[in-house]
């Protein structure tokens, strides 16, 4: 058998070396960042929506973060669409501003985006747009938005929805839907804040000069706006505003996921990243009471091939009838790197990540639930046998429920998943 060759080959996703940013201590990357109160717009909306320049702080890194610390930028959607923002209060108009002007318009607008331009309540803009109702905040896709929304082209493919508001105000959205407040104990809301925290910390470190920093979705973290937050993600945001995990000083990409099925997952299997303690696989011990602890999943032959071929595709690759599919690499801790897939015209080895991503995205999409799976041929098809839920790296959601059931507190949660780590406090 050959790799790279002939009919085999092999289809890796490499990912660049991880970004470390130090940003404490002599010699520090400054902090770029927004304070809440240099980003929001005066009572007399006289402030200009500078592209990056006047809301940002200076590069010397002497400001200090105000107590809610830097502005996140979340992206809501893109491409071409129509969505209508409304006042979240009855009787608010809604703020319109461009770099240089500003209109005040009756609620609801609506938003039309298409090539180069949009329309907003029947007006058009060629340029980037920022709204904010003139009190309270804004209904947007059954979401409650508290920061600024801004809309901004991108070239020929459309226009990308952005909210841009401080970390801590942000943070809610978030724990509120990756965790259940009413099941999980204190101790496991704070790890996720705090996790969550640190994942969206990066992120804005990495990206100092692009307004979208995270997505709204599992492709970074999901997010829920600012409305129905429970008082118990409240209070665990609040216990624990400005702390981040550091490792050796620096901020890390802390993953985070529902299940790990009993060992988790690195960072090196999954995301191709140069290994580091804080993402190491350890045990979990903790998370057999959850659903996808264990889970089978029988995928139809037509099914398999129309994912693997969707992936093979991209490489000039034709996928026959699928005969066989073995696991070609498989970490320690029990999780499949690559799929060898046999069929009719030859074969190939995919990424089980890649494969993941092509069966969510089919027209009935189909989830493959983790990446820690044997595989064995059924009538019609192929049956996966698997433990967990999600890519499996740093803490698992369902497992630290258990470590705070049992009396752990956060320390102790977030430094079983992620090693080597310390929690400070950076605002
Ligand atoms: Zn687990």
């Amino acid at each position: 058998m050959r790799r790279f060759a002939g009919c085999l080959v092999r289809i890796r996703f490499f990912v660049a070396v991880i970004l470390l940013l130090t940003i404490l201590g002599s010699g520090a990357t400054p902090l770029q960042a927004e304070t809440e109160a240099a980003a929001k717009l005066g009572p007399n909306g006289s402030e200009k929506l500078g592209p990056n320049g006047s809301e940002k702080l200076g590069p010397n890194g002497s400001e200090k973060l105000g107590p809610n610390g830097p502005m996140v930028g979340i992206e809501l959607g893109s491409g071409l669409w129509q969505k209508t923002f409304a006042s979240e209060i009855k009787g608010s108009r809604i703020r319109v501003q461009t770099f240089a002007k500003q209109w005040l318009l009756p609620s609801p607008v609506i938003l039309r985006a298409y090539k180069g331009s949009i329309l907003v309540s029947g007006r058009s803009f060629d340029e980037p747009i920022r709204l904010q109702a003139e009190e309270g905040a804004l209904d947007y896709d059954g979401l409650t938005l508290e920061g600024n929304i801004e809309c901004w082209p991108e070239d020929s493919l459309g226009w990308t929805i952005l909210e841009r508001l401080p970390m801590e105000r942000y943070l809610p959205g978030v724990v509120a839907k990756e965790v259940s407040a009413s099941s999980f104990a204190p101790a496991a809301l704070r790890a996720q804040a705090i996790a969550a925290r640190t994942y969206a910390l990066y992120h804005t470190l990495i990206r100092p000069d692009q307004r979208r920093h995270v997505y709204a979705t599992t492709r970074s973290q999901v997010y829920g706006g600012s409305k129905d937050i429970p008082i118990e993600v409240k209070e665990a945001v609040e216990a624990t505003r400005g702390q981040v995990l550091m490792t050796d000083g620096q901020v890390f990409e802390s993953f985070f996921h529902s299940t790990c099925g009993g060992v988790t997952c690195s960072g090196e299997t999954y995301f191709n990243l140069t290994p580091m303690a804080a993402l190491s696989s350890v045990n979990c011990g903790e998370c057999h009471k959850a659903k996808y602890y264990r889970w089978q999943l029988q995928l139809p032959e037509a099914v398999l091939r129309d994912a693997v071929s969707r992936v093979a595709s991209r490489y000039g690759i034709e996928v026959g009838k699928i005969r066989k599919v073995t696991p070609a690499e498989v970490s320690k801790s029990g999780f499949v790197s690559y799929l060898e897939v046999r069929h009719d015209k030859g074969s190939l080895e995919i990424s089980t990540r890649q494969l993941r991503g092509s069966l969510s995205s089919l027209e009935t999409p189909v989830r493959l639930r983790s990446t820690a799976f044997d595989v064995i041929a059924v009538e019609g098809g192929f049956l996966f046998r698997g433990r967990g839920y999600g890519h499996g790296v740093g803490m698992c959601q369902m497992g630290a429920k258990g470590h705070a059931a049992n009396g752990k507190d956060h320390d102790e949660i977030l430094r079983h998943y992620y090693r080597d780590t310390e929690i400070r406090k950076l605002w």
